[in-house]
């Protein structure tokens, strides 16, 4: 029997606890038997808005899954290169895992807005959709005729702009990125931590 695979796309800038917990309880909740953080190449949907290098984030998500089972980084987007289209994505996993069952797994506010993704019928037909309930957008459905399943998973009330702004004020971080996240930031300052008071709480 193939491979039931979890595609769970962000661009992860930072990625936080509300990813993890998302990935580690979708992934329990429909027997899957990996989930693939899928680092956005680059991310169309924020085209205007700056973005951390792709390999920074992608190292961020390496460093957060290094000791979590079944859940894996993808780096596929960034070798594919250009904008990051989940339709070309599940392509490729189609092709990797002939026989593999494929899920890929949103928000639910990514969900509502799933038919102005690029060749959404491409998506619709190669994967089953999960919606995951999200802090303060969930209940929204994906357009009519998704077939589609929904994950509850605990509400973490974390995104990656909030944890920005954070970033920017210095204020606490602790708890909302994992430690190993933690070293990733240091050691690349990124997110200019490195030239500005620690948002992390020190050791008393
Ligand atoms: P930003 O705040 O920059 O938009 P984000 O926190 O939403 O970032 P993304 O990398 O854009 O993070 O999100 C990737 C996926 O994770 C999306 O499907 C999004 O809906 C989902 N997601 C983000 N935050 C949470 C959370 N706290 N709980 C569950 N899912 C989340």
């Amino acid at each position: 029997m193939g491979e039931r695979l979890g595609v769970f796309g962000g661009t992860f800038d930072p990625i936080h606890v509300g990813h993890l917990v998302t990935a580690v309880n979708v992934r329990h909740a429909l027997d899957l038997d990996r989930v693939l953080l899928v680092v956005a190449n680059d991310p169309w949907q924020k085209a205007a808005l700056p973005v951390t290098p792709a390999a920074d984030r992608l190292a961020m998500v390496e460093a957060a899954v290094a000791e979590v089972a079944g859940v894996e980084a993808s780096r596929l987007e960034i070798d594919r290169g250009g904008a990051s289209y989940t339709a070309d994505t599940l392509a490729t996993l189609g092709r990797l895992h002939p026989g593999g069952e494929l899920f890929v797994i949103l928000g639910s506010d990514a969900a509502a807005l799933l038919s102005t993704w690029e060749r959404a019928e491409e998506v619709r037909a190669a994967a089953t959709l999960v919606v995951v309930t999200r802090p303060g957008a969930d209940r929204k459905a994906p357009p009519p005729g998704w077939d589609h399943r929904v994950v509850e998973v605990p509400r973490l009330e974390v995104s990656s702009t909030d944890l920005r702004a954070r970033f920017t004020d210095g204020r606490p971080l602790d708890w909302l990125v994992t430690d190993p996240v933690v070293d990733v930031i240091r050691q690349r300052s990124l997110y200019a931590v490195g030239h500005m008071a620690s948002p992390w709480s020190e050791p008393s």
